[in-house]
C-alpha cells in the first residue's frame, strides 16, 4: 500500500472533525437547550423495524402493528414507507424530558440519525443543520480548518430547498509547486 492511500481520507479527517465538534460545542449545550431535537416537533426521526418496536414497546408483530398504523390505530406520530418508519410531531418516547437526555444514549437501538444531529460527514463535506441552537458556523469552521491544516479552505452553501442545511466543503488552497491540498487522500464520494 502506498504512503498515501495509508494516510486517512478526507471523509474520515471531516466525520473526525464533526464528531469532535458535537463532543466540544454541541453535546454539552444539550441539557440547556431551549428547543430539543428529541421532541420531534421539527425533525423527523427515522426508524428501522427493531427501534420502533423497543422504543414505542410494541409487543405484537410487525405485520400486526403495520396493519393497525395503516388503519389508523396509531400511533399517531409514526409513518410507515419504504421499509422504514418515521416519526414527528410528539417527543420520542426514549426522551427524558426532565434531565433533558436521552435514555438510550450509546445503546445500539439508538437511531443512526440521531448521533448524526447536528453536524455530519456527508460525501467529503460536512454538513451543519441550522435547526440546532448550538451550533455556531464560524466556530465548526474554524475548527474544520484546525482539524485539516492550512492546505484546505472551507466552502459554506446553504441547501436551497431546506436552508437550515448549510454544507461546509472544502478545498485545496492554490500554492506554487501544486502541492496544494495534500496530506488526505479524497473521499469517494467527494464532489
Ligand atoms: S437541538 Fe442541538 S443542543 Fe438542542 S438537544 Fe438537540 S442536539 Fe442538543
Ligand atoms: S433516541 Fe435518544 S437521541 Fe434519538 S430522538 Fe430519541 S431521545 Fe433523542
Amino acid at each position: 500500500m502506498s504512503p498515501r492511500l495509508s494516510r486517512p481520507s478526507l471523509s474520515e479527517a471531516l466525520a473526525a472533525a464533526a464528531a469532535a465538534y458535537q463532543a466540544a460545542e454541541v453535546i454539552p449545550h444539550c441539557a440547556v437547550c431551549a428547543k430539543p431535537c428529541c421532541r420531534l416537533d421539527k425533525l423527523v426521526l427515522e426508524l428501522e423495524w427493531r427501534q420502533v418496536k423497543v422504543l414505542w414497546r410494541v409487543d405484537e408483530s410487525r405485520p400486526a402493528f403495520d396493519r393497525r398504523l395503516a388503519a389508523g390505530g396509531g400511533p399517531a406520530e409514526i409513518r410507515a414507507g419504504n421499509g422504514l418508519y418515521y416519526a414527528h410531531s410528539k417527543p420520542c418516547p426514549a426522551y427524558d424530558e426532565a434531565g433533558h437526555a436521552c435514555r438510550v444514549y450509546g445503546q445500539a437501538v439508538k437511531p443512526a440519525g440521531c448521533s448524526d444531529f447536528p453536524v455530519y460527514e456527508d460525501g467529503g463535506s460536512v454538513v451543519a443543520d441550522l435547526r440546532c441552537e448550538a451550533v455556531d458556523l464560524e466556530v465548526l469552521a474554524a475548527s474544520m480548518a484546525r482539524a485539516l491544516g492550512p492546505a484546505w479552505r472551507i466552502v459554506r452553501s446553504a441547501d436551497r430547498e431546506f436552508p437550515f442545511l448549510v454544507t461546509l466543503s472544502v478545498r485545496p488552497v492554490a500554492a506554487a509547486g501544486g502541492r496544494a491540498g495534500q496530506g488526505y487522500s479524497r473521499g469517494r464520494r467527494q464532489k
